[in-house]
């Protein structure tokens, strides 16, 4: 087969505002700030019987589901090696070297990643999407790409195929 069919959802309303600082070069660790991060995704599955690949209104309502739940908070890793994210009931303790920051619970979202880049970010991202539209039945996808832009034109995306696209093949990073 040589043709194939996506669509592409990159929408005005799909940004979400949020905190985050991330590590790199070893030890260096940001300070904490902020972006009006933008999300596209793009499905690529065989046309269904109305010759869709995926009903883009649920496309963009699943999308819009999980930026909002991203929106004005505060966003922590929980598998980063030297960024220690722990909550109670109340509060998330966050400590890197001898920093130590206190967060409300209720103003964290707390990400199974090692990092908060836009790039593992998208994966998250992709990982929600794919979980919702399982509980919704669309499984026939051959590819899921997911960008996220956190500065203008600055992308970071993932591309999913084959045994990533199963919500039982979705690793913890
Ligand atoms: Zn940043």
């Amino acid at each position: 087969m040589s043709k194939s069919y996506r669509v592409k959802l990159e929408k005005e309303h799909l940004i979400f505002s949020a905190a985050h600082f991330i590590t790199f070069a070893g030890n260096i660790c940001e300070r904490i700030h902020g972006h009006n991060y933008r999300v596209f995704a793009e499905v690529e599955a065989p046309l269904d019987e109305n010759q869709y690949v995926i009903d883009f209104i649920a496309l963009r309502d699943t999308l819009k589901e999980i930026t909002e739940s991203l929106d004005h908070h505060v966003l922590l890793p929980t598998t980063h090696e030297q960024i220690i994210v722990t909550p109670d009931d109340k509060e998330v303790l966050v400590t890197f070297e001898d920093r130590r920051w206190i967060f409300p619970l209720g103003d964290c979202v707390l990400l199974p990643l090692a990092n908060t880049t836009a790039e593992l970010i998208a994966d998250y991202i992709a990982t929600e999407l794919l979980k919702r539209f399982k509980a919704k039945g669309i499984t026939q996808l051959d590819e899921l790409v997911v960008g996220v832009d956190e500065n203008e034109g600055q992308w970071g995306v993932v591309t999913r195929t084959g045994d990533d696209l199963s919500v039982e093949g979705v690793q913890d990073h």
